[in-house]
């Protein structure tokens, strides 16, 4: 199984040529590597523009993976998944994408990027309907009540939450002064902000 990327996130979005928001605070101000120099790595990052058909479906594919910070594996499962699922495919994957609990945990505010989301799954911070799950993948439902495990609730990391002002997708909604929060609905295609075309995906992996 290849490893999970470690190097300079920023890199990757230069990659990609769009910023895929990894370094939670960072992303939003004038650091931002994309916000200096949006410019593919490399000495012929400006020929990429010429890439066929397969390339543009392989960054695609790649931008999106790393983005939700998955191994190839996984993603491919999720697509089968996807596929496998009544509805648009693209439309299913961005869903199953968008219900992973690493996900969930960082649209709530709780986490300023995807892969501290992560690490507070797999440390056992959070709870979903009163039970501890420690799976990032996990997949959460309508309904489910997401919360910080209550006895880690008076750890220094999530003080800040408790007055945090924070923007919601209109399919979550979480409360700083109780540190819990719920899936109103499962997200939709136009719940999702990066800029994807999941068309590319699906014509690629349907090859
Ligand atoms: Fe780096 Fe975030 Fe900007 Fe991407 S969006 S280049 S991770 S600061």
């Amino acid at each position: 199984m290849m490893a999970r990327y470690i190097g300079p996130d920023c890199r990757l979005c230069r990659r990609e040529g769009c910023k895929l928001f990894l370094k939670g605070e960072r992303c939003l101000s004038a650091k931002c590597a994309m916000e200096k120099r949006p410019v593919v790595p490399g000495q012929h990052g400006l020929a990429r523009k010429k890439e066929k058909e397969y390339g543009t479906q392989l960054r695609e594919k790649q931008k999106v993976k790393r983005a939700y910070g998955l191994q190839e594996k996984q993603f491919r499962e999720l697509y089968e998944k996807a596929a496998n699922t009544k509805g648009r495919t693209g439309d299913n994957l961005l869903s199953y994408l968008e219900r992973r609990l690493d996900n969930v945990v960082y649209r709530m505010g709780i986490a300023d990027s995807r892969s501290e989301a992560r690490q507070l799954v797999t440390h056992g911070h959070i709870t979903v309907n009163g039970k501890d799950v420690n799976i990032p993948s996990y997949l959460v439902d309508k309904g489910d009540v997401i919360a910080i495990k209550e006895t880690k609730k008076d750890l220094e990391i999530f003080k800040v939450l408790k007055d945090q002002k924070m923007s919601l997708p209109k399919w979550l909604e979480f409360s700083g002064a109780k540190l819990t929060g719920k899936v109103l609905e499962l997200p939709t295609r136009e719940d999702i902000d990066l800029n994807i075309q999941e068309n590319l995906i699906i014509e690629l992996y349907s090859k």
